[in-house]
């Protein structure tokens, strides 16, 4: 029987606060998961979203720009949930400058944020997996993964680099029963694209170009998270699946 629930599943969800880590922390947890939220932010709203709706979840400060936190952050999900079974990768960064005024410090801050921490974090999560032989891993990599954009060549690298490492994890933890997946959303109306929406003419060019002819929402990437969570997905890893609107497909 193909199987889509997560019940009884221990998921942590970085940068959960907003956006689209929120839908994803609130669909997992309807769909049975208890959830740890780990980012800089309090997660307030999505703290009572989870509890309305009958779930548990619990908070982790943690400033993912560097890697200093992840191992607490992995040992406090299990302390707080009793294990980790699905980890999603989704706190992430954007900046947009001209090549020539780029400085390290655009570089460092969205590679080592969108980047370096998903990887030492997977690393944490995976050594509880592989012990007991099922996990989930779900990175929130970016159409960016596939192409250039426009200013943000850190990103474009960062989420390249997602790719590149969620097909490695998932080489390497394959025979342990463990899945690692990527996301790539196209253009998802969230605080990261608020100005583009705000541009008339970017926005008119946007909507042009996707054929399903709307802004993406966090809960159409939410969708895929929870299948790539849960057994259904068992037989399939190292995928990057665009969620875009069929941008891609054009
Ligand atoms: P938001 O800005 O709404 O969410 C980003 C989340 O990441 C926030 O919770 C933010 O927390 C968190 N975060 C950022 N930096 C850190 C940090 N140093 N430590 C801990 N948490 C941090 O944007 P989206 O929901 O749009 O983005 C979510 C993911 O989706 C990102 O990886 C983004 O690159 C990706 N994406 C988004 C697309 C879109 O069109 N929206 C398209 C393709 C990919 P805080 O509020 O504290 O900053």
């Amino acid at each position: 029987m193909i199987d889509f629930s997560l019940s009884g599943r221990r998921a942590l969800v970085t940068g959960a606060n907003t956006g689209i880590g929120q839908a994803i922390a609130v669909a997992l947890a309807a769909a049975g998961a208890d959830v740890a939220l780990a980012g800089r932010s309090e997660p307030a709203e999505t703290l009572r979203l989870i509890a309305d709706a009958g779930g548990k979840a619990v908070n982790i400060a943690a400033d993912l720009s560097s890697i200093e936190p992840v191992e607490r952050v992995v040992a406090e999900t299990v302390e707080g949930l009793g294990g980790i079974d699905i980890l999603v990768n989704n706190a992430g960064i954007i900046r947009r400058n001209d090549l020539a005024d780029f400085t390290e410090e655009d570089w460092d801050a969205v590679v080592d944020t969108n980047l370096k921490s998903l990887f030492f974090l997977s690393q944490a999560a995976a050594r509880h997996m592989v012990a007991q032989r099922r996990g989930k891993i779900v990175n929130i990599a970016s159409l960016l993964s596939f192409q250039g954009g426009i200013r943000v060549p850190s990103y474009a690298a960062a989420k390249s680099g997602v790719a590149g490492v969620t097909r490695a994890m998932a080489n390497e933890l394959a025979p342990s029963g463990v899945q690692v997946n990527a996301i790539a959303p196209g253009y998802i109306a969230t605080n990261n694209t608020a100005a583009l929406q705000a541009d008339e003419t970017r926005n008119r060019q946007i909507l042009e170009r996707i054929p399903t002819g709307r802004w993406g929402r966090p809960e159409d990437i939410a969708g895929a998270a929870v299948f790539l969570a849960s057994p259904a997905s068992d037989y399939l890893t190292g995928q990057i699946i665009a969620v875009d609107g069929g941008w891609m497909a054009r």
